[in-house]
């Protein structure tokens, strides 16, 4: 289970805490000035809370990693 507390205020990029009232739909960092979507903000912190959650093996391979790796077999096939 991931707690949802926080992930609406802290900014997912930087970390740092926007404190907004519900009626706010909008998450706006006065730190790193990263404009989002209230909830896209808080959906990424949850992913984030998630993935620190998964086992070190998993956490290595990243999507674009997943996709850079894809990409080499490609180059090395294109090779030979
Ligand atoms: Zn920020």
């Amino acid at each position: 289970m991931i707690p949802a507390k926080n992930t609406t205020v802290d900014c997912s990029r930087c970390g740092n805490q926007v404190p907004k009232r519900l009626a706010i739909r909008i998450h706006q960092c006065n730190k790193c000035n990263l404009i989002l979507n209230r909830d896209h903000n808080a959906s990424i912190n949850i992913l984030n809370k998630g993935l620190n959650q998964l086992p070190q093996e998993l956490r290595k391979v990243t999507l674009v990693e997943m996709s850079e790796t894809f990409m080499k077999q490609e180059n090395v096939t294109g090779l030979v």
